[in-house]
């Protein structure tokens, strides 16, 4: 997945970098705050041991870093992959504290992962090493300092596991320490659609301000999992037909339209979206070259990048995953006109949800789904409008202007708090 201009996860992470001083300029942001925004505050690697169903012992790497939490506690996901290692966590870390601030919650940021192939684990494996995982970082996570949350290949049993583990640890339950958590634990309605909603809410104000009728436009969507999967389903319920989609095993392409809840049956049974009835396979970088009016990037960070950029069709991108388009291939895009909506704006409705969630568990109540939706979708249209503005009145990409609206809060709260001692 990873684009040749990121060559691993150095390239997130001078991606998350050459952002921010884009963002930096924008704002006129003094040095001396940059120097700090560029570093992350605190990290921590562990390496620990796994018992593996055979009754062999296997050590796996793991990290969990807060980059800033001069808003609020830190707040960001856990992933499970091969790929992960210090750079990417890093820069995702970063990325989760622009985009608290973008849509103004009161969080920091922060993000962690292990380095695993979670495809080739039995339950109990992923079980046992999400125990250890949590024990080993215990001391740095807790409903007032750090915040996990679901990412790629982690859900909500890995977040129940998690809460568990930390509530054993501490003698009694404390739901407030992961969100994303399964319904009866305490976790929020609402969440587990959450960051798909999100970057409908947002598609909806793209097409707003284009004047694009959005039951004419089909879109072409590359992960289908949490956030692509369910992004598709509410795309295609409002009307936008959904063209092309794909996993991790590669993608499918009819130009008439997928029935996206066919489709998910079809996945389920067979693990893979692949040779789906009345469809094309197609592979991943096919898919994103696709004819359409919109892309929806729901899969890794690094695949929309400078070969691939002039080639793509879509008028409106809607980055539901992280990162997923290098900095050449952002310049590219704009001259082409294309309207991106970038993910610390796009997927920030995860983000969201998981702070109402939070709230809930903190203060024992209990929202209705209506009400979390009702309340999302006001953040979300509100944070939308003032990155457009913003993006208007600079004359700057929409990515620098989230970029420059969420780096500017995080920097008027340092100025606040003031550099200790
Ligand atoms: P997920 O594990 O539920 O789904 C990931 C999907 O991507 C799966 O369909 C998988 O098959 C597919 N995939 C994996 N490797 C691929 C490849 N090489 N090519 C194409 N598809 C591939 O994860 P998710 O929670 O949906 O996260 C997806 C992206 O969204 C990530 O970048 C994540 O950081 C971001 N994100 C997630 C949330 C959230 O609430 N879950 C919030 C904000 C951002």
């Amino acid at each position: 997945m990873t684009g040749k201009e990121t060559s691993g996860s150095a390239g997130h992470l001078d991606m998350a970098r050459k952002q921010l001083l884009q963002a930096a300029q924008v704002i006129d942001l003094e040095d001396d705050l940059l120097r700090v925004l560029l570093e992350t505050k605190r990290e921590l690697t562990v390496h620990f041991p796994v018992k593996m169903d055979d009754g062999s012992f296997k050590m796996f790497t793991g990290y969990r870093i807060q980059h800033n939490v001069n808003r609020g506690p830190a707040k960001g996901g856990i992933r499970y992959h091969p790929d992960v290692d210090l750079d990417e966590v890093r820069a995702l870390a970063m990325w989760m504290t622009w985009k608290a601030a973008v849509v103004n919650i009161p969080y920091g940021g922060a993000k962690g992962g292990v380095q695993c192939d979670p495809k080739s684990m039995s339950l109990a494996e992923i079980e046992r090493l999400t125990r250890r995982y949590t024990w080993e970082i215990s001391f740095m996570i807790g409903p007032d300092r750090d915040i996990p949350a679901p990412d790629v290949y982690t859900n909500a049993q890995t977040m129940a596991w998690i809460m568990d583990t930390y509530s054993i640890l501490k003698g009694y339950s404390v739901p407030g320490v992961v969100t994303g958590k399964p319904i009866g634990l305490g976790g929020s309605l609402g969440r587990l659609e959450a960051t798909g909603r999100g970057c409908l809410l947002t598609l909806i104000r793209a097409a707003k301000v284009l004047g694009m009728d959005l039951n004419k436009t089909k879109c072409v969507i590359q992960g289908f999992g949490n956030v692509g999967g369910v992004a598709a389903r509410l795309m295609s319920d409002i009307g936008v037909k959904i063209v092309g989609v794909s996993d991790s095993t590669g993608g499918v392409y009819s130009p008439n339209g997928l029935d996206v809840q066919a489709l998910m049956l079809h996945k389920c049974d067979t693990n893979s979206v692949l040779d789906f009835p009345g469809s094309d396979n197609i592979t991943n970088e096919e898919l994103l070259e696709l004819p359409c009016d919109i892309l929806c990037p729901s899969a890794l960070g690094g695949v929309i990048t400078r070969e691939n950029a002039p080639l793509i069709k879509a008028k409106i991108i809607v980055e539901g995953a992280n990162g997923p388009t290098t900095t050449d291939a952002d310049d590219i895009l704009y001259d082409r006109n294309v309207m991106m909506v970038p993910d610390i704006l796009a997927n920030a409705g995860g983000v969201t949800v998981s702070y109402f969630e939070w709230v809930q568990n903190l203060q024992e109540l209990l929202w209705s789904e209506e009400e979390v939706n009702h309340r999302l979708e006001q953040i979300m249209f509100r944070s939308f409008d003032e990155v457009y503005r913003l993006s208007q009145e600079k004359k700057v990409h929409m990515r620098t202007a989230a970029l420059a609206l969420g780096v500017n809060r995080v920097a008027q709260a340092t100025r606040l708090r003031g550099i200790y001692p």
